[in-house]
């Protein structure tokens, strides 16, 4: 089975201006802006309880559409951005990282817009985006990563592990200069990406002694504090409750400071507040959040915990109905609704769906997972893969070794069995669908002997284990501080966050 091919460019917004008799269209097909906000936590913002203000994506969020309950897949970049821009279940890109490119030939959005007649443009901020590292470049007209890479990365064999974290990314300022320079220049319809890097480790804001006092707690050197907080999140040593405090204003000081980058943004594609008649569609998401939980500190890709799935997403824009939409959303859901709205007809499979055309399963339960290609993961006590059941009432953490962590309303195991059983389904569609995957296949949860398999073949749910003072009972929406645990102290995956 394979995806239908993108439109050919001979219909430049054929499907766009496509309208069935007795319909009117007086608009040209719009523009979109889609910002990603690498790292950032919905649960660290204030519109969710948290500290970090962005007043800019608040104002978006009342004009536009806030999914309140929206989730990566997959907590770390390359699957994240991929699943968004394409529909496909994070699974079956395979190992971005190691391939330094996705398994799925599925269309992305890049190129059904570039199909389609729109512009298209992308401005990365952040190093594991990059064409070099993601190959998610596909469609892209304009591709400016620009990145200012120390010399000392090329010398070392793996820039995500040495020190000097900093130069990772670019400056969001930098960003959306590039990406206001470009969508400036264009005359007609554009899809633009533009992916801001502030908030990822080593937590680096430009003026971070506007958000407390910091260097009287970690180093004020920037260069030394990233040094010790990578050791913390590396395991070498254990920071004290203060400095895991310190780091986390530290982060949400970084998310503050990418409000001057969406503003300029909105401003500079002319849907400021004031402006008239904005022929944009804004998108702003991101792709996982952040561990600051003492036993999985400052990394997100072996973490389920709200803290690290809850992301934020706004769409606002011409036609968009405003208000705060509580379903379970998924990035997965960017590409067949950024599709829908500029009336790209596309095929997309389960469970990918438009959220802002049709309607939602009221029960709908989403999957998220930790590398599924791994068997031999740990996390604390736990070892192999996790996977969480993401539902508006419930997020259910469950253990390759039969334990389960609720972070909501607990599942009971008709529930988990029906949502798993919908999940593998789904699961061997897309590899169907995935081409190039080749090498190692992702685990089907809950398939092999050790994960002490019901006569039903189902995972069995053990006793609750590990789930800390903030885990159980906790009604969804809440915000974790510390997010909410899920392995005793000293444990946790170290490395690097990707
Ligand atoms: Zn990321």
């Amino acid at each position: 089975m394979s995806h239908p091919r993108p439109p050919a460019r001979a219909l430049l917004f054929v499907a766009a201006l496509a309208c069935a008799p007795g319909c009117e269209r007086s608009r040209p097909p719009p523009s979109v802006l889609l910002v990603s906000l690498d790292t950032v936590s919905a649960l660290h913002l204030e519109a969710f309880g948290g500290r970090a203000s962005i007043p800019t994506l608040d104002r978006l969020g009342e004009t536009g559409r806030l999914f309140t309950a929206a989730t990566t897949p997959w907590p770390e970049t390359g699957p994240a951005h991929w699943s968004a821009m394409t529909g496909v279940l994070p699974e079956a890109h395979g190992q971005v990282w190691l391939r330094k490119d996705s398994a799925s030939t599925a269309p992305t959005l890049a190129e059904l817009a570039a199909a389609g007649g729109w512009a298209t443009g992308a401005f990365i901020g952040g190093y594991t985006l990059t064409r070099e590292e993601s190959g998610i470049d596909r469609g892209f007209q304009t591709w400016d990563q620009g990145h200012l890479m120390d010399p000392a990365y090329t010398e070392t064999s793996d820039p995500q592990t040495s020190a000097k974290g900093l130069f990772v990314r670019r400056r969001a300022g930098e960003v959306v200069d590039s990406a206001l320079a470009w969508t400036g220049s264009q005359t007609g319809p554009y899809f633009s990406f533009v992916h801001l890097f502030n908030a990822h480790f080593p937590y680096a804001p430009d003026a971070p002694e506007r958000f407390g006092p910091v260097s009287s707690t970690l180093p004020a050197d920037p260069l030394a504090r990233e040094e010790r907080l990578r050791a913390a999140r590396d395991g070498v040593l254990q920071l004290t409750p203060d400095e895991l405090q310190a780091a986390a204003l530290l982060y949400e000081a970084g998310i503050a400071e990418l409000d001057a980058a969406l503003e300029a943004l909105v401003e500079g594609v002319g849907c400021a507040p004031g402006a008239g008649a904005c022929d944009v569609i804004i998108v702003v998401m991101a792709d996982h959040g952040e561990s600051f939980a003492p036993e999985y500190p400052f990394n997100h890709r072996g973490a389920l915990t709200p803290e690290v799935l809850r992301v934020p997403l706004v769409i606002a824009g011409p036609g968009v109905e405003a208000g705060p939409d509580p379903r379970a959303a998924s990035l997965l859901d960017l590409a067949p609704t950024i599709a829908g709205q500029l009336g790209l007809a596309q095929q997309y499979p389960a469970p990918a769906v438009d959220l802002l055309n049709g309607t939602l399963p009221g029960d709908r339960v989403l999957v998220a997972r930790t590398n599924p290609f791994d068997a031999e993961q740990a996390f604390g006590a736990h070892r192999g893969p996790s996977l969480a059941l993401l539902s508006s009432d419930h997020h259910s953490v469950l253990w390759a070794d039969g334990s389960a962590v609720h972070h909501g309303a607990p599942m009971d195991q008709a529930e988990i069995d029906a949502a798993l059983g919908v999940y593998r389904t789904q699961l061997a569609d897309a590899l169907e669908r995935s081409p190039k995957m080749g090498g190692p296949m992702p685990q089907p949860f809950g398939s092999k002997p050790s994960h002490r398999l019901t006569p039903t073949g189902m995972v069995r749910v053990g006793p609750m284990r590990g789930s800390g003072p903030q885990g159980r009972g906790r009604p969804p929406g809440s915000p974790v501080p510390g997010g909410g645990g899920g392995a005793p102290p000293g444990g946790g995956p170290s490395g690097a966050q990707r």
